[in-house]
């Protein structure tokens, strides 16, 4: 049987990555790795990587593959020990390539990624629900403005409205689904399909199944 430790989530925007990344942090007891809500917090902050980024997250483009590759190559570098997951990257395929020769050269494994396959309707409906906390970041699904976890202000993402998410479902199928494929190819996948609406936990309990048997058939 596989231990696994080192973790990449692959997902469509609004697939419930983050909330499925908290699940798989709590389980497994990893590091997580969120590029997006990293990205987020440079903009917010003003720094120099955040000013360079705003522009492409504020379209709802994809952040240049040589920016993200370097946030993620210096924090796997620094983490190096520990058991992490990657949430949101590699979402290209040169990224995947990016992020396989840097394990390589660091002698790491990667162990498995988790494909969260959620239906183009499901998720459409969904984001036009979705809020999240200004102050604990917890992610809600209907359209809350009081967070349920601190009572904070809940917000809508810039980025989620049904323009910019036409863009990034485009940018999904053409550039993420191939990354999806490629490490199921290979069979370092375990794909999550969800066609109809389920609670977290829900799909969470079927992720957990999936990645018990993708261990012991390892
Ligand atoms: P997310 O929170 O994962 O949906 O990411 C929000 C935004 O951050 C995306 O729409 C992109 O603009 C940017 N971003 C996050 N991760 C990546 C990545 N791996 N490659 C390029 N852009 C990214």
């Amino acid at each position: 049987m596989k231990t696994l430790k080192r973790f990449v989530l692959v997902g469509a925007p609004a697939s419930g990555k983050g909330t499925q990344a908290r699940f798989l942090a709590e389980k497994y007891q990893l590091e997580t790795l969120s590029t997006g809500a990293l990205l987020r917090h440079e903009i917010e902050t003003g720094t120099e990587l955040g000013r360079a980024a705003a522009a492409y997250i504020a379209k709802a483009m994809l952040v240049p593959d040589e920016v993200v590759n370097e946030i993620v190559r210096n924090w796997v570098s620094a983490h190096a020990a520990a058991a992490w997951l990657l949430d949101g990257y590699p979402r290209t395929l040169a990224q995947a390539e990016a992020l396989e020769s840097n394990l390589a050269e660091l002698g790491l494994p990667l162990d498995v990624v988790v494909w969260l396959d959620v239906s183009h309707g499901l998720i459409q409906a969904r984001m036009l629900r979705r809020r999240e906390c200004a102050s604990c970041g917890c992610i809600t699904r209907n359209g809350e403005d009081t967070c349920p976890n601190c009572g904070g202000a809940m917000y809508i993402r810039s980025d989620d409205n049904l323009e910019a998410f036409a863009r990034r479902w485009k940018d999904y199928e053409r550039l993420t689904e191939p990354v999806a494929r490629y490490f199921h190819a290979k069979g370092q996948a375990v794909r999550i399909p969800v066609v109809e609406e389920k609670e977290p936990e829900e799909v969470f309990l079927l992720t957990r199944h999936a990645l018990e048997q993708f261990a012991e058939n390892d």
